[in-house]
């Protein structure tokens, strides 16, 4: 297999500089980044002096002296340009999981005599989790989650639908919706839309306001790189801000916390989506790790996703490996930053590449994932993890005993 096609898009990319903002470490190309995003430099120093000096130092001081009880503000108005937010809808709290109940709640209370939260079979299995315990805790007559296949989302939508709740990027296939006409399709019928941004934040454009999205929910620790765990963020658009209680009612999302009253008062605006006291280190490692996006524009993000992406599925598909089926779609309007591919031995397959340094992950029952992170992956990361493949592929080299060994994550 020849590179040098490879190393030509790397000499034209734009944005190849930024790959040195980050560590990588030396002979492993990572293709993980959808899963978990690489270490920013200027993250290590961040998480350092914050120890230091205004953990070890400044202790409880910090709260006013560093603004640490302004972090999840000041996190969510730097994550906002790249969702398509204006300021004061953006907040950083809490995980996925949790923002997804807090906002499930929220759309029912907004929609009187509708019960259904209606979403896609297959979804990543936390927002169909969530929304299976909102429905056993309200109970059948207020509420409900139903799931249909993808190209069926537009029939199921009916009067009883309060909300759509959909993932932009599908994380087994790597397939993309379209938000601005799914979102049409939900207003039509009266429903409200919730996005699951997960594997859209900091890998391609995305529109909130501009598509009139309702809410919308995103991870920290992907294409953010903030860091395994990182807090998630939440969207709630402005028009639905005031009317919007939650249930998880926390004393930081109280008008005056440090008021210590006996009952619950919503702060004004997106701020009464906090809950409990933030995770400092977890969010100040984000809050350095979403520098790495200034003066990046997603559009240019986006380009080079689907270059990268492109360059990868055309290699594979030349090689024609036996066994090898590309689930994620040749168009790329119609996909995200991801390739996965099927194979029967698929399991086997990651773990011999990831012993040859190309660092994928596998998920059930037969896909491997292929990550491109548009800020630091190559070009020639795509041609060596194709060339790899081909490799054990053509060799048969995955029949080896060693690599049927599951660990605990996969
Ligand atoms: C990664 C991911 C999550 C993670 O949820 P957490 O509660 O933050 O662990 C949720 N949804 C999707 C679509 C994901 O890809």
């Amino acid at each position: 297999m020849k590179l040098d096609h490879f190393q030509q898009l790397d000499e034209n990319d734009p944005l190849a500089a930024h790959r040195q903002l980050f560590y990588l470490p030396e002979g492993r190309i990572y293709l993980d980044g959808n899963s978990l995003g690489a270490l920013p430099h200027d993250v290590r120093q961040r998480v350092e002096g914050l120890v230091r000096q205004e953990w070890g130092q400044d202790l409880i001081s910090s709260w006013n002296q560093h603004d640490w009880i302004a972090l999840p503000r000041r996190v969510g108005e730097k994550i906002a340009p790249l969702i398509g937010a204006a300021p004061g809808q953006v907040i950083c709290a809490d995980s996925i999981s949790v923002n997804l109940f807090k906002l499930l709640a929220t759309a029912l209370e907004l929609s009187p005599g509708r019960r259904v939260i209606l979403s896609e079979s297959g979804n990543f299995p936390t927002d169909l989790y969530v929304g299976e315990g909102l429905a056993g805790l309200m109970g059948p007559e207020r509420c409900e989650l139903r799931h249909v296949p993808g190209e069926s989302i537009s029939e199921a939508l009916d009067g009883d639908v309060a909300v759509l709740m959909l993932t932009h990027v599908n994380f087994r296939d790597g397939s993309m919706h379209d938000i601005r006409e799914l979102t049409r399709a939900a207003h039509e019928c009266g429903a409200l839309v919730l996005w699951d941004l997960a594997h859209s934040a900091g890998a391609m454009p995305v529109e909130l306001d501009a598509c009139d999205v309702d809410m919308a929910v995103g991870c920290g620790y992907k294409y953010l790189n903030g860091g395994p765990g990182a807090p998630a963020f939440l969207y709630l658009a402005s028009r639905h801000q005031e009317q919007a209680a939650q249930p998880l009612s926390g004393w930081m999302g109280h008008q005056r916390p440090f008021e210590f009253e006996n009952s619950y008062e919503a702060a004004s605006g997106i701020d009464r989506y906090l809950s409990g006291t933030p995770g400092i280190l977890g969010m100040a490692a984000l809050d350095t790790a979403l520098d790495v996006f200034e003066g990046v524009s997603t559009r240019d993000l986006r380009r080079k996703s689907i270059t990268l992406t492109q360059a990868f599925i055309d290699a594979v598909l030349e090689q024609d490996l036996p066994g090898i089926q590309l689930l994620t779609p040749q168009n790329p309007d119609r996909r995200g930053s991801h390739v996965s591919l099927a194979h029967p031995h698929g399991f086997s397959i990651a773990q011999a590449l990831i012993e040859r340094g190309i660092i994928v992950d596998f998920r059930a029952p037969d896909i491997v994932r292929f990550g491109f992170a548009p800020l630091y992956n190559r070009f020639i990361d795509a041609g060596l993890a194709c060339q790899a493949l081909s490799e054990i592929i053509h060799t048969k080299a995955y029949r080896d005993d060693r690599y049927s060994k599951r660990s605990r994550v996969t």
